[in-house]
């Protein structure tokens, strides 16, 4: 584990878009130089569990809230308010310099977007990652919604992400590998026209916000690590319109190449015996 920390660490000092474990990690983990997941008590994941209902509230505070003319700022500093008002911190604030509590990215912006004073426009998408940190356990969540009314290939991105999304958290069960996330995201992307942007994917989280595993969004099935009950994920499908080539806007934005529009959605997914447990939706009363 210590191994794998240090190659996390150096890979994200040193790397741009720093969020995000990358595509250097995930080749290592697959060539068995790091493939240690830890397998939490439940205890922990209910201690997850409560970071991850933060987020889901302020998730809910934010859509609310975003429509023409409200900037993302005003949708960051809410959202720090109203993690702290909770009794959490904001996970990404200060995380490897990261200036702000929330990711906002917006229209051809993938991810890892800065808040700023810019006013939504009417026909914009915007992606919202909220992470919070209650007691040392991270919950981490992101949602693309639309601003006012949308164009229908918009609208088909957003719904193609959250369905790929929904078919990656399926694939979240004992008995399958790794590489099944991978794939139904992929299949189910490509199916409906929708490009992967390769350079991001999900990870592993608990004490750490990025921990082990890196979770690509593309691939072949049936490869990687045995999905055990005790792994908790964060499934994170992020596609675009367009072509999936990225464009460096700043240390940490990226743009896609052709500027079409991206979307992002991801959920914090605790394995159990009996499949996932999506942890950053209220529980559904049995
Ligand atoms: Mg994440």
């Amino acid at each position: 584990m210590d191994a794998l920390r240090q190659l996390q660490d150096a890979l994200l000092t040193n790397q741009s878009h720093r969020l995000f474990v990358t595509r250097s990690v995930l080749c290592a983990t697959f060539s068995g130089v790091c493939t240690l997941i830890h397998r939490k008590k439940s205890s922990e994941i209910e201690h997850i569990a409560a970071s991850c209902e933060i987020v889901f509230a302020v998730q809910q505070k934010l859509e609310a809230l975003i429509a023409p003319g409200v900037s993302t700022l005003e949708l960051d500093q809410v959202a720090e308010t109203e993690i702290r008002a909770l009794g959490a911190v904001p996970a990404f604030k200060g995380y490897h310099g990261f200036p702000y509590s929330i990711c906002a990215s917006v229209n051809a912006a993938i991810v890892h977007g800065f808040p700023d004073e810019t006013p939504l426009q009417k026909g914009d998408i915007v992606s919202i990652d909220v992470g919070a940190c209650l007691d040392g356990y991270y919950g981490d969540g992101a949602f693309t919604v639309a601003v006012g009314a949308i164009s229908a290939q918009a609208q088909h991105l957003i719904n193609g992400t959250l369905d790929c999304l929904a078919r990656g958290i399926d694939q979240a069960r004992p008995g399958g590998r790794l590489s099944d996330i991978s794939h139904a995201i992929q299949r189910h992307a490509e199916s409906q026209g929708l490009a992967v942007v390769r350079e991001y994917g999900g990870h592993g989280i608990g004490r750490e916000l990025h921990e082990s595993p890196y979770i690509e969004n593309y691939g072949s099935p049936g490869k990687g690590p045995l999905l055990k009950p005790g792994h908790v994920f964060c499934i994170e499908p992020i596609l675009c319109l367009g072509n999936p080539q990225i464009d460096h806007f700043d240390d940490w934005t990226t743009l896609t190449s052709d500027r079409s529009l991206a979307a992002h959605a991801e959920h914090t997914v605790a394995i159990t015996e009996d499949g996932p447990r999506i942890l950053t939706l209220p529980a559904v009363p049995a």
